[in-house]
């Protein structure tokens, strides 16, 4: 069975050393955040990870849900293993205390969300799903609603979904057939299918709301024609004073997928006939709440891609260090045993020395990009507010598509590492490329994210949100030019040249032809992502450079940071030069064919 130990001591080092979390918190008046409790938080989180989650991740993967008469049953444990997390109070981590919640910082779920991927990710889809609906209610909806919904979310007793996907729509949710029909008492009776819902029909909570896209009569064409209302499985009711589920509503699962992976969260068909929905913010404004969703959404899978590479690299490395297979090219390197582990070949250990690059480069940016949340949310100045909402729609499609992209491919040279025995199920290992494998399509398809961020973030404000990431990058590299990291910030500032060059190209060309910069695009997004954690390697260098000067160990732990940022700025970072060449080169060689070509 694969092995997994949380790894507290990176997170630390990032939040302490790197992003100097604790201050920003303090500052931001998140008084209940405090170093002790953060640390504690972390530690009780990996231990829940590694003892109850991990040990359910192959066997649920084996049996997978099941669907029988209108239920769906989830794998033997983890009806348990739910109630413990929703006991633990982690599912309402980051709700507001006025609603139950915890009202610890984003920075903290995103080091929670990542064990969770680690250790088990199908289990994380469900509380995942219920902290997008609490989000889109607690920012969208009436007070009322907030009142009904909210303290459950949080508490973990009623769960959430997303309900967008219908059979002819997926990335297009202009073409949504889901009708709802205003009713006297200001609901709405709604009809319609929707497919692929994760956590649509569950055996883990008593009641469901699912936050669901449909349109009324007379809505415009198109997504500006798109509402989004609350559709408990369970009419909510007052009881003795208590809010509990009510009448069973028209909203039934009609099936469930049978799939590559994640094979233990529910993907579901949803029937809706006449059910009884609520309008959530104004009509016709559904997409402008379902973005809200989406975008911690999306920020939620590029972490799914991380926690996979992260439990991929683990066992690459445990194995490389303990299959013995040939010799070092350069001699024997244990001669009391048959033959060398395998760690000791390069290219097995450019393997893992890219997995690792990346695992500790996406964290640093990943916590970065989620401590922009919490600085949206808390802070009292507008204009720190508005700097970290613009970072955070900036990098929100690069680290979505960068993160389950590279994720994706960690996992699978995870599964070069361990040979034949990686592609034997019963090992665990070929499980992680499986459940990765849709967090590159699901929350929109990485072509998608590439198409935002040329299409939408790059021109925002006029350039403002670019310029939230290139203005410190600019300034890093002037004020660590011909200091100790002069070896790192060189190839790194080409780099960075190179991006604003393929900016400007792209701005240029894609305002004559659209088509310029969607060709660009995800080479654009790669290159763009291969800078941010060049950035946060650079940052990560500073911070243990300055441990090892100060002769603050352990050693070997920031020597390696310093050496790692070497590997990425030497072996990795280059790849951006290859981007910036397929960008340069045009739309043309892909556009020049006709249909008859294919
Ligand atoms: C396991 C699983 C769980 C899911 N969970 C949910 C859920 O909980 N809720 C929910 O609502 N949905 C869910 N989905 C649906 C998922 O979000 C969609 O599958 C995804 O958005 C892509 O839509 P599609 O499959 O219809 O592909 P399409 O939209 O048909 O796209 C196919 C391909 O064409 C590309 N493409 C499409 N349009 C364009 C364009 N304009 N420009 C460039 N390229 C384009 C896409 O990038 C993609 O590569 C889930 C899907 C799966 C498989």
């Amino acid at each position: 069975m694969p092995v997994y130990a949380a790894p507290l001591d990176n997170f630390r080092f990032v939040m302490n050393d790197v992003l100097k979390a604790g201050d920003i918190f303090a500052k931001l008046g998140l008084d209940d955040a405090t170093p002790d409790v953060l640390d504690a938080v972390l530690e009780e989180a990996g231990r829940f990870c590694e003892n109850e989650l991990l040990p359910l991740n192959l066997s649920g993967d084996i049996e997978g849900c099941v669907f029988e008469n209108g239920v769906v049953r989830t794998p033997k444990g983890f009806k348990e293993a739910y109630e413990k997390f929703r006991e633990g109070g982690w599912v309402g981590l980051t709700a507001a205390p006025d609603f139950g919640g915890q009202g610890l910082p984003h920075t903290m779920s995103s080091a929670l969300d990542e064990m969770v991927s680690s250790a088990n990710t199908a289990f994380g889809m469900y509380p995942g799903l219920s902290a997008g609906a609490y989000r889109a209610i607690a920012q969208h909806g009436s007070d009322e609603q907030k009142q009904l919904y909210l303290p459950k979310l949080s508490d973990g007793i009623w769960s959430g979904t997303m309900c967008l996907t219908e059979p002819q729509c997926g990335t297009d949710l202009g073409l949504i057939r889901t009708r709802a029909i205003p009713a006297e008492d200001g609901s709405y009776k709604i009809t319609g299918t929707k497919i692929f819902i994760s956590a649509g029909e569950h055996d883990l909570t008593e009641n469901i709301i699912h936050l669901v896209l449909a349109k009324l009569p007379d809505a415009p064409g198109g997504t500006r024609g798109i509402s989004l209302f609350i559709v408990p499985k369970f009419l909510p009711k007052e009881e003795n004073g208590e809010i509990v589920a009510g009448a069973r509503n028209g909203i039934f699962c009609g099936a469930i997928e049978h799939k590559m992976g994640i094979k233990a969260s529910s993907t579901c068909v949803m029937n809706l006939d006449d059910a009884t929905g609520w309008l959530i913010g104004e009509p016709n404004k559904g997409m402008r709440a379902m973005f809200t969703m989406m975008n911690a959404a999306r920020l939620g899978v590029a972490i799914q891609g991380l926690g996979l590479a992260e439990i991929a690299y683990q066992n690459a490395v445990s194995y490389a260090k303990d299959r013995l297979q040939g010799r070092a090219l350069t001699g024997v390197a244990d001669a009391t045993k048959s033959a060398d582990p395998i760690i000791v070949h390069p290219d097995v250990r450019k393997n893992l020395l890219t997995m690792k690059a990346f695992v500790e480069g996406a964290r640093a940016l990943g916590l970065w990009v989620s401590l922009q949340l919490d600085i949206e949310e808390h802070a009292s100045d507008p204009k720190e507010q508005e700097a970290a909402s613009d970072l955070l729609a900036l990098m929100t499609p690069i680290v979505k598509a960068y993160f389950t992209d590279a994720g994706f491919e960690a996992t699978n040279a995870a599964m070069q590492v361990w040979g034949g025995h990686g592609y034997i199920r019963d090992n665990g290992i070929e499980q992680f490329a499986r459940d990765a494998r849709i967090t590159q399509i699901y929350e929109g398809a990485n072509g998608i994210q590439a198409l935002d961020l040329v299409g939408r973030k790059l021109p925002a404000n006029m350039g403002r949100s670019l310029r939230r990431f290139f203005h410190p990058v600019a300034a890093f590299i002037a004020e660590n030019q011909g200091g100790d990291l002069a070896a790192l910030v060189e190839p790194f500032a080409k780099a960075f040249g190179k991006l604003q060059q393929a900016t400007g190209f792209i701005a240029q060309k894609g305002l004559a032809n659209p088509d310029e910069a969607a060709a660009a695009s995800t080479s654009y997004l790669r290159m763009f992502a291969l800078v941010a954690i060049g950035f946060m390697w650079l940052r990560m260098a500073k911070a243990a450079t300055a441990k090892l000067s100060a002769g603050e160990g352990p050693e070997s732990f920031y020597a390696s940071k310093v050496k790692t940022a070497r590997f990425f700025m030497t072996k990795i970072l280059p790849e951006a030069e290859q981007h910036f060449r397929a960008i340069m080169a045009g739309s043309k060689p892909l556009m020049d064919f006709g249909l008859d070509e294919f």
